[in-house]
């Protein structure tokens, strides 16, 4: 059965891939930032692996802790990421930073190790989380936004160059889902929020599943260089 390596998935979006590949039968090798995370991923019957994406030197160092079998993955699903929101003139160099390292720099090193295998086997699969913030924007996500428009263009590029090795990869853009992630807005945001949306609701993660499901099959073998949009209509 065909192995996928799928960042962030002891929570939310990536957690819900995670369960509903385990149950296709996908050997899941999945990472978490914390020990109980990883812990927590074992008993779900994902192969979990600690990786803090923040410190891109250590990304570089972690791949001495996972056995090369895991490695040797077929699919890769770069999911984790984190929101360090603030108005630009309150931005901060680190907030700036840290979420363009932890979207943007941590991709291109972690697509750059896993691809190896791909190209040998001349197959693969490669999906990236974007964000509706790519193309509306969004007021204190300057650097979210820019990190998530990087990764949409990166994908195209990235799928021009492996294409021809039978590779696909495209990039999966959310609106907003409920996850940890979003569960800091306060009731009354995310009344205006839904107003904004045409199906009036926040999605689920497991709705980003079942199109994460549908892209690693076979029968996506025709799509690639996309960003697929699931939003309930937010933006279309
Ligand atoms: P979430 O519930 O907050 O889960 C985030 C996951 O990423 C966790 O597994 C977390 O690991 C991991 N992670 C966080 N910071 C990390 C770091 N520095 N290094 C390595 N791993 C890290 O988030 P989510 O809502 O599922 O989001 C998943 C993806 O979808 C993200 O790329 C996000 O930008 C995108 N997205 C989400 C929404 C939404 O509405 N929720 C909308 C558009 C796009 P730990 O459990 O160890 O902390």
């Amino acid at each position: 059965m065909k192995k996928v390596f799928i960042t962030g998935a002891s929570r939310g979006i990536g957690n819900a891939i995670a369960k509903s590949l385990l149950e296709e039968n996908y050997t899941v090798i999945g990472t978490a930032t914390t020990s109980e995370g990883v812990e927590q991923l074992i008993e779900e019957g994902i192969l979990g692996y600690k990786l803090e994406l923040d410190d891109l030197e250590r990304i570089n160092t972690s791949w001495e802790k996972i056995p090369n079998e895991h490695l040797d993955i077929d699919i890769l699903i770069n999911n984790a990421g984190f929101t360090r929101d603030n108005l630009i003139l309150r931005m901060s160099e680190d907030e700036w930073s840290d979420v363009m390292n932890v979207h943007l720099n941590a991709i291109f090193r972690i697509t750059k190790r896993l691809l190896k295998p791909m190209l040998k086997k001349r197959w693969g699969r490669i999906i990236n989380l974007s964000s509706t913030s790519a193309v509306l924007g969004n007021k204190g996500q300057a650097n979210y936004a820019a990190a998530k428009a990087g990764i949409e263009a990166f994908s195209r590029s990235l799928a021009s160059e492996v294409g021809s090795r039978g590779i696909t990869v495209n990039a999966v853009a959310p609106g907003f889902i409920k996850t940890d992630m979003t569960e800091s807005n306060s009731g009354v945001v995310e009344e205006e929020l839904i107003k904004q949306i045409p199906l009036g609701r926040f999605g689920e993660s497991a709705e980003i599943a079942h199109l994460v499901n549908f892209l690693c099959s076979e029968e996506s073998s025709y799509i690639t260089g996309q960003t697929i949009h699931i939003n309930g209509g937010l933006y279309m």
